[in-house]
């Protein structure tokens, strides 16, 4: 490997990358180009991707499909304000999205990031509320392990200790958490596991406006599968009391856990639910917000009689076209075999991992496979093994996971699993 080619100078003294320093940045590569499930270095070093480029790149890089429907968008119009106009790529998006989400969503509100569409989706929950004469109901609870993003709502959602943004907490709106749960995924569900959120609803339900959690699959605070009857439990107390069940697929949507999105595990329809990151196959930031016919009639009946958000890149068009076209594409791969395959090999592969002194878990969910570690990994020097070894996964404190984009061929897969054992094997 030639480090002069691939560590940018310029870069390390001026660019700030995510969750490292300025003064002694963790290492960064220098990407030349990428294609398939190949990242290429500046040098020529090819790398497998395990990590879709945090969940997004599903159909791997550079797709001719993506690729033409945004060079035809280009040429049309890259953007046009939505205040006052439409335009096809939006209209076709929202007819297609329809189709596939949980059949109470109605509307659709288009947003600029994961964290911008929980952002959003936490207002239309207060302003529902207070339309509907309950102005005191403007508070959220949650569960501990969660991620939903970097913005200062998000971030007051996000698990207060693993959420990655525990410094800010005396600046942030106080929410209501609950223990995550503990009953995994496919395990035997124990009614107690609902407990602690029960108490916080009963207790505090006439300030509450609504629960956000991720369905099924906790990302970015933990990677945990829990129960699906969790979600049920969940949703019947959030009927039960008058809150807005919210969730979260940012991370689990677009086939990622085995079904199209995770609600589908437990046949649960919340009452708002994000959508982002694969969204776009990896192409560009953009997000949605659904919400039923109820959130959305009440918010507009109700004064102002309007939604009160309206960010100026909205409904982006070449954003709504590759979107659509990423979405046809995933509909028309045959996705579903593909993750059952990717889950099967996952669950061998790393299976091996489960018996190291290293490792605390090994857990696989559709296209997502995770090695809990005993202990804290040393990111910089693991990163710069698994980049030596033609892989490109990036671990996080204890959690060294991947998922992979769908398109990886299993020949591929076996060599990012065998690396990925391997170098676990090396840690202290
Ligand atoms: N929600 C979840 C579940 C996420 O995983 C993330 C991103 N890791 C976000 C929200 C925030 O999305 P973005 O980074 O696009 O703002």
């Amino acid at each position: 490997m030639n480090y002069d080619l691939i560590v940018d100078k310029f870069d390390r003294e001026h660019l700030w990358h995510p969750y490292t320093s300025t003064v002694d940045p963790l290492p960064t590569y220098k990407v030349k180009s990428a294609e398939g499930c190949i990242i290429t270095l500046e040098d020529g070093t090819r790398l497998i991707d395990g990590m879709s480029s945090w969940w997004c790149a599903v159909h791997g890089y550079n797709h001719p499909y993506l690729n033409k429907a945004v060079e035809e968008q280009l040429h049309r119009m890259s953007h046009v304000m939505f205040g006052g106009l439409t335009h096809e790529p939006a209209i076709a998006l929202g007819k297609l999205l329809l189709g596939l989400v949980p059949p109470s969503m109605n509307h659709i509100f288009y947003a600029d990031s994961g964290s911008v569409a929980v952002e959003v989706a936490l207002k239309m929950a207060v302003q529902y509320q207070f339309a509907s004469g309950h102005s005191e109901k403007n508070n959220f609870v949650t569960i501990r392990s969660g991620y939903h993003g970097d913005t200062w709502n998000a971030m007051s959602v996000c698990d207060p200790v693993t959420g990655m943004h525990s410094l800010f907490g005396p600046a942030l709106p106080v929410r209501y958490f609950a223990p995550s749960p503990q009953c995994r995924f496919g395990a035997e569900w124990d009614e107690c596991d609902i407990q602690p959120l029960e108490e916080i609803i009963v207790q505090h339900h006439r300030e509450l406006a609504g629960l956000i959690l991720e369905p099924i699959v906790q990302g970015a605070g933990g990677m945990r599968f829990y129960h699906l009857q969790y979600l049920r439990e969940a949703a019947r107390l959030c009927r039960q009391y008058g809150l807005l069940l919210v969730f979260d697929e940012i991370a689990t949507g677009f086939g990622r856990t085995g079904k199209l999105f995770a609600w589908e595990h437990a046949g649960v329809e919340p009452d708002i639910m994000c959508i982002g990151k694969a969204l776009t196959g990896g192409y560009m930031t953009f997000s949605a917000v659904l919400a039923n016919k109820e959130v959305a009639g009440c918010i507009s009946s109700h004064y102002p009689n309007a939604f009160m958000h309206g960010p100026t890149f909205m409904g982006n068009p070449l954003a709504c076209a590759v979107a659509k076209a990423s979405v046809e594409l995933l509909l028309s791969s045959g996705w579903q075999e593909k993750v059952r395959s990717i889950e099967s090999q996952l669950k061998k592969e790393l299976a091996p991992a489960a018996s190291l002194p290293q490792v605390a878990d090994v857990r696989v969910l559709g296209a997502i496979g995770v090695i809990e570690m005993k202990k804290p990994v040393d990111m910089a020097w693991m990163q710069r093994r698994f980049v030596e070894e033609g892989i490109w996964v990036r671990p996080f404190g204890k959690l060294v996971y991947i998922m992979p984009p769908f398109i990886i061929r299993p020949d591929e897969l076996s060599r990012l699993t065998a690396a990925l054992v391997k170098i676990v094997k090396e840690t202290e």
